[in-house]
């Protein structure tokens, strides 16, 4: 087993600052980049730039397809999977124009730490104070601040702590606990995976050695929850519930509750990967039978009975909006949380945050890529988390009816006063 196991982290930071060269220059300096990726890169250097010599362009390694390079943009999130002797890492590669934050958002909540890059010269964008709030509210409280292209600003150690200084500001304002910053410059590998000779103010670890070694335990949520995804009924003789455990684990003879009912059960036997187990933990996939028929679809949670989670039908809750056309409150859409999907309402908008001073500003409609706190609404009762206590029953998207497309990333944050608490 490897010592730190596996570490989730996102990159971040404005179009330019260059992304995808230091992912690149990382995976060549963790020896990551096989013999026939190298020769191609060498060759697909020399045809980009003929006027730089033999210098490599690493990001070539991760700029995607051929066919999104030649437009010059990239898109979506690309997950690219490495791993030192060390550590094993999946980074989520998100690009940095304003259009795609849905991606970033994606990215963000399956990751425990951030690499945020800012360019030397340009020192805090509002892209790079978007990327920290949005990385914040989706519950990440690690940052690997970057600050790149040192070599254009001549290595200058006053540039960099200035910057620095700025965002352990805003770093603070956010609710992020752990910030580590480091000077480097991407295309030649100072303090990447080597320790540059051209910071000699700077002593601290490399982006390599720091990935390696930061503590950041994925996010477990405690207590017992499975959300049911499919009632597994081949026969008569067997009636089994699957789905993927999002907290605690769970062991046979177990006393369970269907949520957001009350049926209670013992959990007789379950199965993971078509075996027999005694016992199973967040993150795996099983089938539960339990000891008596109870009342349970998809969309339900099975939960630890001692510990049930809580029932709500309203809430308060922050929003990312990402539709193209605005939040309209008091108009229907689908919510789909853990694996349930329910129609829901938007019933106030509090307020919007100006993500660059994080002011609460009043608002009547939400505009793509902005960020509110609101009340909401559904048909029924759920079982639910806030969002800091489980992402997965705690994170919801929010789908629109006619085009079904994602609108709106949500977290709930608790449930409101006339919700009726079953337990
Ligand atoms: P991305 O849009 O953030 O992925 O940025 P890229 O990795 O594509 O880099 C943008 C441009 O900046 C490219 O021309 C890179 O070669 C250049 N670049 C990236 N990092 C550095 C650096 O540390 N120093 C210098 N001089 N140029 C850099």
């Amino acid at each position: 087993a490897l010592a730190k196991g596996l570490l989730r982290f996102i990159t971040c930071g404005s179009v330019d600052d260059g992304k995808s060269t230091l992912l690149g220059r990382l995976l060549y300096d963790a020896g990551m980049v096989p013999e026939d990726q190298l020769a191609a890169l060498v060759r697909d250097s020399r045809r980009q730039h003929d006027d730089v010599g033999d210098q490599l362009d690493f990001s070539l390694l991760t700029d995607g397809l051929d066919a999104e390079r030649q437009q010059g943009i990239t898109i979506d999130v690309a997950y690219r999977y490495f791993h030192t002797v060390r550590r094993s890492f999946i980074v989520a590669d998100c690009p940095g124009h304003e259009q795609y934050t849905r991606n970033m958002a994606t990215g963000a909540s399956n990751a425990e730490l951030a690499v945020v890059l800012v360019d030397a010269r340009k020192g805090l964008l509002p892209q790079t104070r978007r990327h920290t709030y949005i990385c914040s509210l989706l519950g990440i409280r690690k940052v690997v601040l970057a600050v790149n292209k040192m070599d254009l600003v001549s290595f200058d150690q006053t540039t960099y702590q200035s910057i620095v200084d700025q965002y352990r500001e805003l770093a603070r304002d956010l609710g992020i606990t752990e910030v580590h910053s480091l000077p480097v410059a991407a295309p030649t590998g100072d303090n990447v995976g080597v320790h540059s000779e051209r910071t000699p103010w700077y002593d601290g670890a490399t982006l390599l050695e720091l990935l390696e070694t930061i503590d950041a335990a994925p996010f477990r949520a405690e207590d017992f929850r499975m959300p049911v995804q499919w009632v597994n009924r081949p026969d008569q003789s067997f009636r089994g519930y699957a789905g993927t455990l999002c907290g605690g684990s769970v062991a046979l003879g177990d006393e369970i509750v269907v949520q957001p009912g009350l049926h209670r059960a013992h959990v007789d036997r379950i199965v993971c990967a078509g075996a027999d187990v005694e016992h199973a933990v967040a993150g795996q996939a099983v089938t539960l039978c339990l000891g008596r028929e109870v009342d349970a679809s998809r969309g339900d949670v099975i939960a630890d009975a001692r510990r049930p989670a809580p029932v709500a039908d309203q809430f308060t809750c922050h929003l990312l909006w990402l539709g193209d056309v605005a939040l309209l409150p008091n108009r229907t859409y689908w919510l789909k949380i853990g694996t349930r999907t329910i129609n829901a309402r938007v019933m106030s908008i509090k307020y919007k945050v100006d993500v660059n001073s994080q002011a609460k500003l009043a608002a009547r409609h939400l505009d793509l890529n902005e960020v509110a706190s609101c009340t909401i609404g559904l048909d029924e009762n759920i079982a639910f988390e806030t969002y800091a206590t489980n992402r997965t029953l705690g994170g919801f998207i929010l789908i629109d009816r006619h085009s079904n497309a994602t609108v709106a990333c949500g977290m709930l944050d608790f449930a409101l006063e006339r919700s009726s608490n079953v337990h």
